[in-house]
């Protein structure tokens, strides 16, 4: 393995991942992030519950698995070098039925959710379906409903602290952070350094994990990678003198989800803009469907206070399936990218994984659901 420098573009949760795992193996890296207003990871509301998530992506789920196991280690690890707060916190989450058509699927969502944890999926615990009355007495603000399930097991994360806790830990290790935009130079089909603000950097590695961005840097490389902004818009808001710390997490049978932090922030959200562009931007109707959904089921936020809407640009892959792995006819680029909707739960795992690509080491997952090269398919 080369003793060179490794450059990793794009310093959202997957590049930070990979530079902080790439640091601990005791390598010279340089992390660049162009700090792009719309940066995913800054805007992402910390769900991390893959195995009560009804996407129809069957190569979603093992690695799920495997991302949310991986968890625990690398908070630990940040412990270690100093960085605990990350706003990580199991909390459990309440898959809500809002009507009587809802509760009629209830049961038949749990038996899945139950032949996922007995698959080996983590952090679901022991489910059981709960009144509207108990589930109200763990968030309060919930309208009357249904039933909900409760998965117990179901944790958040504060993507933002996660993303800082690991460029410090990455910076305290040695790594060098850059603060502009990076483009991969290539020499007779080989990965020869990046072009840092018309400085030349030296490296034979690179890893790609630009997020939304991430196609510009695959067409430097002279390859075409299907991954595009989906734009969410998602609502912060605080209730005075309650402390929602430990609420669970509400979730459902459509996209929108409300999540609580210490001491007393709700977030709730999101749009899911598919088609939006690089435009980042507040929009009318983007606001009203945030808002109404979630006072539909918690109208008990009716007089929190609207602190903050925040806008974030998912990097979307076209299949809906990350991309990882080394890119196509060009030695020494790793792409980790295109983690849509779920980038805090995978990111982490995916950012270890491309630094292990990165040091020429077999990684310990089958990673063909997730190359570049299916791209093709794509187009047949
Ligand atoms: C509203 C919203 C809610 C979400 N909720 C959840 C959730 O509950 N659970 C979950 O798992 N996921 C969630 N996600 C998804 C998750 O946030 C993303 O999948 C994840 O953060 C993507 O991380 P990333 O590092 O790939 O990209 P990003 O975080 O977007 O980072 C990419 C970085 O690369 C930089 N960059 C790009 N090109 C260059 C270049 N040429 N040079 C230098 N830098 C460059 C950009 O400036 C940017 O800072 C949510 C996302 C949004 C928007």
């Amino acid at each position: 393995m080369s003793a060179s420098q490794i450059v990793v573009i794009g310093g959202g949760v997957v590049g930070a991942s990979a530079a902080y795992q790439l640091t601990r193996d005791g390598l010279p890296v340089v992390l660049v992030d162009a700090n792009d207003e719309g940066q995913a990871t800054a805007a992402g509301a910390g769900v991390i519950a893959p195995g009560a998530s009804l996407r129809p992506l069957p190569a979603f789920y093992p690695f799920a698995a495997k991302a949310v196991r991986a968890y625990p280690e690398l908070l630990a690890s940040l412990v270690d070098d100093g960085e605990a707060h990350t706003g990580y916190e199991v909390v459990g989450k309440l898959f809500v039925a809002t009507d009587d058509a809802e509760h009629g699927r209830l049961e038949e969502t749990l038996a899945l959710f139950n032949r996922r944890r007995e698959d080996g999926m983590p952090n679901l615990g022991a489910m059981e379906i709960l009144t509207s009355e108990a589930a109200q007495q763990r968030f309060p603000p919930l309208a009357r409903i249904a039933a909900a399930i409760s998965i117990p097991e179901a944790a958040r994360v504060d993507g933002a602290l996660l993303r800082d806790a690991l460029i410090a830990a990455a910076r305290k290790r040695g790594a060098r952070i850059r603060q502009c935009r990076a483009r991969p130079i290539v020499e007779a089909g080989r990965v020869a350094g990046v072009s840092i603000d018309d400085e030349r950097v030296a490296c034979d590695r690179v890893v790609l994990a630009g997020g939304a961005w991430s196609a510009d840097l695959a067409s430097d490389l002279g390859f075409t990678l299907p991954v595009a902004p989906q734009r969410g818009q998602i609502a912060h808001l605080t209730i005075e003198g309650v402390d929602t710390s430990r609420w669970p997490i509400l979730g459902g049978f459509g996209d929108q989800y409300v999540l609580a932090f210490g001491p007393n922030r709700i977030v709730a959200g999101a749009t899911r803009e598919t088609g939006s562009g690089f435009e980042v931007r507040l929009t009318a109707g983007g606001v009203h469907s945030v808002m109404s959904e979630v006072l539909r089921v918690a109208p008990g936020l009716a007089t929190a206070t609207l602190r903050e809407m925040r806008i974030g640009l998912r990097p979307l892959a076209a299949d809906g399936l990350p991309f990882l792995g080394l890119a196509p006819g060009i030695e020494g680029a790793i792409v980790a990218t295109g983690h849509g909707p779920s980038g805090l739960q995978l990111g982490p795992y995916s950012g270890a994984l491309a630094a292990v690509l990165a040091r020429d080491q077999p990684v310990p997952v089958d990673l063909t659901p997730f190359a570049v090269e299916r791209v093709t398919a794509f187009a047949r």
